[in-house]
């Protein structure tokens, strides 16, 4: 048994980094890449004892499969497979079965291997920390390494707090250390290891999603999606009918259906038609869950349709059609439904994808690290004018593929840093919120100062103390037009009533032309970071207004000669967006 070129890598990788750490690591590589013997070759070469844990009875017993193939067989330690072994080397055991005997794990491993460790929480009381501290007492050099396809949760980020790029991970809420290693899917595609994703165009139907709200950076919520899917009538039937048309000539198909009521819905469309099909859903019994998979990996089942359960560790690998019939914010939960098609098996070349949710994700996207802002974003590469490091953001981009703005904050980038130091992130920001008290810069939505720790001030907090005051106005603004007016640049902004507010920029000096970058290129730019042109002229701007973005408030306050521009609000999403609860002297 020959490991393949990159999973000798990854093993590797790991030697690498335990030779001069005990700092936990994660190994990124894409379902399908055979994770299993990645962790076996390990358990293989370990001097001292393996304890390799996972959540499911299918890849303990997966992950038995590949250690015995490699070294000699280890012992299985899980109820689910009715067996509670753990003398051997190098023992493979579920999570709820180990936490559940802790007593029985006191012997002195060297190392710790979690398969889908994505899932591991941080907090005190979980199952895999209660392991993690009783092991540990044992033997405090444990080495602990996780594996998994998607090392980011919507909610709490990045599991792990630094890539081995030079990247910051999450530094707040992440479980590891340190990714040491990371395995794109396109190489694995071409080389043959994984079936080919062929997207289908030429859809009968899709659902129009886009007007979900993210809940706090969670995915959207069934009784949104339920609500939305009952208003979109008979896009259900039609999607059903096209799948049935399809499933004549594909072995197996997986549906990911919203919601279970959606899901109930498709089912009954498809035993209307006659198809062989099924559903499992999160409160599906054990037994009755395992009939099903059984079923459908002998083919007896056409369709199983789930919801959000077949995402991890099942395998199924003559599946040659996956149709997306839910909105996800997640690339990584795109990608998961995605990946289950992608095993290579006999008679298969090729895995459908139809994405009849018009997520509009490509399968090769990288995880950009926080949810997609807006439906039309893709990820854009950003370098950091300080340490020029390629960040990656979601952004706009035209259609020569240029950026027309990015979302990005921060520098994601790793600092150079010595061998007994903990890496630090670049400060660089490219959106940033100016503290009024030591001009220090911080995250736009910061309530505290990162450097005097004084209070920022809540915006809505004042423009109501300024609005109370007299010949104050705060301009709500619809449009920004930019016009050459005998060689000056006019910037004229309209409110929701049609009212203009102008602001004149000369640019015959180097002084003026200074102004001119400070007061309006800089701010409204919409790709800070990146340099923008050297503008000469009035026309040169106006040419270019697509580039800048206006700021959704302006606060005026009336001079003798006429209103005068006191401050700007970009990224605001406070109360005063669309009401109209101040006093303001009016013009
Ligand atoms: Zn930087
Ligand atoms: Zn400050």
């Amino acid at each position: 048994m020959q490991l393949r070129d990159y999973q000798q890598q990854a093993v590797n990788a790991a030697i690498a980094h335990f030779k001069q750490t005990n700092q936990s690591a994660v190994m990124v590589l894409p379902t399908g890449a055979g994770k299993s013997l990645v962790l076996a070759e390990l358990a293989r070469i370990a001097k001292g004892r393996v304890l390799i844990l996972t959540h499911v009875k299918e890849l303990v017993a997966q992950n038995a499969e590949k250690v015995e193939l490699l070294t000699s067989a280890g012992s299985i330690f899980a109820a689910g497979l009715k067996q509670k072994d753990n003398s051997a080397k190098t023992v493979i055991a579920s999570v709820q079965s180990a936490a559940r005997n802790l007593t029985q794990f006191s012997a002195s491993y060297s190392m710790l291997i979690i398969d889908e460790c994505h899932r591991v929480s941080l907090s005190e009381g979980s199952q895999y920390q209660l392991l993690f501290n009783h092991i540990r007492q044992h033997n405090p050099g444990l080495k602990i390494l996780g594996l998994t396809a998607t090392p980011y949760r919507l909610g709490t980020g990045w599991i792990y707090k630094s890539h081995y790029h030079g990247r910051v991970g999450s530094t707040e809420h992440a479980t590891f250390d340190r990714c040491i290693f990371e395995l794109p899917l396109r190489p694995l595609i071409s080389k043959g290891y994984l079936a080919k994703p062929v997207l289908l165009d030429g859809l009968t139907a899709q659902y129009d999603f886009s007007s979900l709200q993210m809940q706090s950076g969670m995915d959207y919520s069934e009784q949104q999606i339920d609500s939305l899917i009952g208003k979109m009538g008979r896009a259900t039937k039609l999607i059903v009918s096209q799948l049935c048309q399809l499933a004549d000539s594909k072995q197996g198909i997986i549906i990911f259906a919203a919601t279970v009521r959606h899901a109930n819905e498709i089912l009954g469309l498809l035993n209307a038609q006659g198809q062989h099909a099924a559903l499992i859903t999160a409160t599906t019994p054990n037994t009755e869950r395992d009939q099903l998979l059984v079923a459908f990996k002998a083919k007896q089942l056409k369709f199983l349709v789930n919801v959000a359960v077949l995402t991890t560790g099942f395998d199924a690998p003559h599946v040659d059609l996956i149709a997306i019939l839910r909105p996800t914010a997640s690339v990584s939960l795109f990608q998961q439904m995605v990946g289950r098609g992608l095993r290579s098996a006999p008679d298969k070349k090729q895995c459908l994808i139809i994405d009849y949710a018009a997520n509009g994700y490509d399968l090769f996207y990288p995880e950009v690290g926080s949810p997609r802002p807006a439906s039309k974003a893709v990820p854009v590469q950003v370098p950091c004018p300080d340490c020029q490091f390629a960040n990656v953001f979601w952004g706009l981009v035209d259609n020569d593929g240029d950026i027309i703005e990015h979302y990005g904050r921060r520098c994601q980038g790793l600092l150079e840093h010595s061998a007994n130091s903990a890496p630090k992130q670049c400060s660089y920001r490219f959106r940033a919120r100016i503290c009024p008290d030591c001009g220090g810069e911080n995250d736009i939505a910061a309530r505290v100062c990162q450097h005097c720790q004084s209070q920022l001030i809540d915006p809505d907090k004042r423009l109501k103390e300024v609005l109370n005051k007299q010949h104050h106005h705060l301009f709500r603004c619809q449009q920004m037009q930019l016009s050459d007016q005998q060689g000056v640049l006019q910037v004229q902004y309209l409110d929701i009533d049609g009212n203009p507010f102008y602001r004149h920029f000369k640019m015959d000096t180097d002084a003026q032309r200074r102004a001119l970058y400070a007061l309006f290129v800089h701010p409204h730019s919409r790709t800070p970071g990146l340099k923008p042109k050297n503008y000469r002229t009035a026309s040169e701007l106006v040419a270019d207004q697509d580039k800048f973005r206006m700021p959704q408030l302006i606060l005026l306050k009336k001079q003798a000669k006429g209103w005068q521009q006191l401050d700007s609000f970009f990224d605001y999403s406070g109360r005063y967006h669309n009401q109209l609860n101040y006093s303001d002297e009016g013009e």
